[in-house]
């Protein structure tokens, strides 16, 4: 399984190839590390975050942000052009190829598990998350939101009374 993540200290993005056998994270940019937590795969699939630990996970399509939008839009322009030129059959060809382009491009994406504590990301086929995961449940997302928010409140508390 590979993770992705945020370093908690400078933000940089760090990925692991195997994370789940991994000890421990080193941040590339500022090496802040800090322990793996193991067993984070079992054989039914990933069961926790290994950067944070935490069980609460979302599942959510690797899919770029916008993909599928800018293939329906690139369609729909391309059927007007063929409408604009008296030809309906080929517009509506078009659009339902635009369609099914973007229904099949659905189902090949796999799915990537998010971590709700720290928004690690996690991939491979040992992710396994079907019907174990829910998608992303904004009233969890928004309890981690202001987890985080009181994190860094404290982080800069913390720095302040450093320089007092
Ligand atoms: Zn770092
Ligand atoms: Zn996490």
């Amino acid at each position: 399984m590979e993770l992705t993540f945020e370093c908690p200290e400078c933000r940089a993005v760090g990925r692991v190839k195997n994370a789940d056998s991994a000890t421990e994270f080193v941040c590339q940019s500022c090496q802040y590390k800090r322990q793996a937590k193991a067993g984070s795969v079992t054989p039914e699939g990933v069961c926790h975050c290994p950067y944070c630990g935490t069980e609460k996970l979302y599942i959510q399509k690797d899919f770029p942000q916008g993909l599928g939008v800018t293939i329906v839009v690139a369609g729909f322009a391309w059927a007007t052009y063929y409408w604009y030129y008296v030809r309906p059959l080929a517009a509506y060809a078009v659009l339902m190829g635009s369609a099914l382009l973007d229904l099949i491009l659905w189902k090949k994406v796999s799915d990537v598990a998010m971590c709700y504590r720290c928004l690690g990301q996690m991939r491979g086929p040992d992710v396994k998350p079907l019907g174990r995961f829910e998608p992303f449940d904004l009233e969890v997302g928004e309890t981690f939101r202001q987890e985080r928010m009181r994190v860094a409140e404290l982080k800069e508390r913390q720095t302040q009374s450093v320089k007092h």
